[in-house]
């Protein structure tokens, strides 16, 4: 699950980032508006920790402009400015949820994962990795925003990839998932796909381990 984290106050940044870490998930750590905002037209978040109080463009500023852009991600509000109005208004503007600083870790941990509950399921099931997305319930997937066209078979090897950010699949995992698909899917057929995959998504978005399997390239920074 992706986290964008927005903060600029170092310590507690750090400390988060590596708390939220440390709980398996995705972290992007910005530190001011205009990072946030650009980090979120950029890539998908399955949840916004979102400071009020920052440099360049404000919290609640930046929480309007997503939400105009029907930017669904949950948005929690780490603030300060604990005031009820402050409350009232960041919740009017589209936040999920607000927690006052200083707060215990174990409870903005028990909120995100009640946020995310909200959302149905495991969050809304969307995976994203480098500008792309999958929809694994209605079977889409874009590429910066644009629907790209998979087979059946090109897709389940897309969504093996992309259920595991990070590891290595194996070439008996891949083969496996498109069991029932392509009954003729061989090792030779695996590469064959991972091939069309890389001339749809960029050559660099799938990362050949060899004698093993595939695994997606390493995230960028942003
Ligand atoms: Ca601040």
């Amino acid at each position: 699950m992706k986290i964008l984290l927005v903060e600029d106050d170092v310590m507690i940044g750090e400390s988060l980032e590596e708390g939220l870490r440390a709980e398996d998930y995705r972290v992007t750590w910005v530190r001011d508006g205009q990072a946030a905002a650009l980090a979120l037209a950029r890539d998908h978040y399955d949840v916004i920790l979102l400071d009020l109080g920052l440099p360049k463009r404000s919290g609640l500023d930046v929480l309007r402009e997503y939400r105009r852009a029907e930017g669904a991600a949950q948005v929690l509000i780490l603030s300060a400015r604990d005031r009820i109005a402050d409350r009232v208004q960041g919740l009017d503007e589209g936040a999920d949820d607000y927690l006052p600083k200083p707060f215990d870790f174990e409870e903005l941990c028990a909120r995100i994962r009640a946020l995310t509950r909200r959302r149905g399921g495991r969050n809304d099931g969307l995976l994203s990795h480098q500008g792309v997305l999958l929809d694994p319930r209605s079977r889409k997937v874009t590429l910066a925003g644009e629907p790209l066209e998979l087979t059946m078979s090109q897709f389940e090897m897309l969504r093996a990839l992309m259920e595991n950010p990070g590891a290595v699949v194996s070439r008996a995992r891949l083969e496996q998932r498109l069991y029932g698909i392509d009954d003729q899917a061989e090792s030779n057929t695996i590469d064959v796909f991972i091939h069309q995959l890389r001339r749809k998504l960029g050559s660099q978005f799938i990362r050949n381990v060899r004698g093993f399997g595939y695994s997606l390239s390493a995230d960028t920074p942003t």
